[in-house]
């Protein structure tokens, strides 16, 4: 072995993220005008130098990856299973038989890891058999009985917060993974105790924190951008469905009763149709045809919140967030006073942001022209969204 050996570096990245809120997988989430990907990506090369890194992907998620990697060099990315332990075993057995016995497998959601870290984990695993980073739990921990009631206070100073990268020879622990199929663990340090290996611990960091909450995501964003300018850009939306047979009309998500529905190729949603306009307008890229063809059967039906949500997904993507949105409904009935309330709540929480953000109201046109003849209901709308500076 030379004095160099690789060190391989799995980073897991499979996982859906949804507790992050709207906006897609949240490894591919802009963070300061890069992806967290990236940036856990570029810690290790940075601190670690000779890592070979390696991501672990979702199927569904190559497009992404390949932008988020663009420029760096990397072997193809491996396929994922269905849970995080599937993909982690995944990745061990496409790094079988490479040269170089040492692995880190460290989550892609947490993108602060430091070289001081890796250091200490390296050298902890000159000695032991496996290293996990681990963190002192300064809140006192108490059980929780069925009933609700406070239990056991449990001995925090016996007790540790386990972060990422865990590291293990790759040999035991490809082996552990293997016997482990099957059973579901919390990490892969349980994995590799169920295999009756040792794992020592090393202090972690606090700043290595594992991006899961949109309140991370914010946090995050105020400690790497405290200086960051970002510009705001507004847009604009317009759509007209006209009336058909039906009961009820669904407008801004909320379905309202009538005496006629919205013809349309999807739901009919006129509201949030304008609204997606609006923010594909804001990001200039392009409308709501481009991105959902009214030619595709997939969209005949569809709930309009699929393009709403398309759209907040890329307002993330571009590491931006939405400011605030505004909609009118142009119609002289059905009244849309009694259920502005609700249809703001429901967009705000496709857009994922708070009700105070977002207004709906609604004019009449006098019984002039096609709303007032009632052959249809008309909707505008505007947003505002905050973009980094530096973007396209
Ligand atoms: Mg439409």
């Amino acid at each position: 072995m030379s004095d160099a050996p690789a060190l391989h570096v799995l980073v897991v990245a499979a996982g859906r993220g949804v507790r992050a809120g709207p906006g897609g997988p949240k490894q591919y989430r802009a963070l300061g005008g890069r992806t967290v990907l990236r940036r856990t990506l570029e810690a290790f090369a940075e601190g670690a130098p000779r890592a070979r890194l390696r991501v672990v992907i979702h199927a569904d998620d190559r497009a992404l990856y390949e932008a988020a990697v663009a420029g760096l060099d990397l072997p193809d990315p491996v396929i994922g299973g269905a849970a995080r332990q599937d993909s982690v075993r995944r990745g061990l057995e496409a790094l079988e038989g490479a040269e170089g016995d040492v692995v880190m497998i460290h989550d892609a959601a947490r993108p602060f890891v430091s070289k001081a870290l890796l250091d200490r984990i390296e050298a902890a695993l000159e000695a032991h058999e496996a290293v996990c980073p681990g963190l002192p739990v300064t809140d006192t921990v108490r059980r929780r009985e069925p009933d609700g009631a406070a239990g056991e206070t449990l001995d925090r100073d016996a007790l540790s917060r386990a972060q990422t990268p865990q590291a293990f020879r790759l040999g035991p622990i490809l082996a552990a993974h293997r016997a482990a199929e099957g059973r579901e663990m919390t990490d892969d340090v349980a994995v590799a105790q169920a295999a009756g290996l040792c794992v020592a611990l090393v202090e972690g960091e606090a700043a290595n924190v594992k991006l899961t909450t949109a309140e991370d995501f914010q946090a995050a964003a105020r400690r790497i951008g405290g200086t960051e300018a970002m510009e705001y850009r507004s847009g604009s939306g317009f759509d007209v469905h006209a009336f058909g047979v039906g009961d009820a009309a669904v407008l801004c998500g909320v379905e309202v009763p009538h005496g006629r529905g919205l013809k349309g190729h999807s739901d009919a949603d006129v509201g949030m149709h304008a609204l997606t306009d609006a923010i594909f307008g804001a990001l200039a890229e392009g409308d709501i045809g481009r991105w959902f063809p009214p030619s595709e059967p997939a969209w005949k039906g569809a709930a309009s919140r699929v393009f709403l949500e398309k759209a907040v997904e890329r307002v993330a993507a571009r590491g931006g967030r939405l400011v605030n949105a505004d909609v009118t409904l142009i119609c002289e009935r059905p009244k849309i006073g009694p259920h502005a309330e609700a249809m703001r709540a429901r967009l705000a929480e496709v857009l994922g942001i708070d009700a105070g953000r977002v207004s709906v109201k609604a004019t009449t046109t006098e019984r002039l022209g096609f709303a007032g003849r009632e052959e249809g209901i008309a909707a505008l709308a505007s947003c505002s969204v905050a973009l980094p500076e530096d973007g396209a």
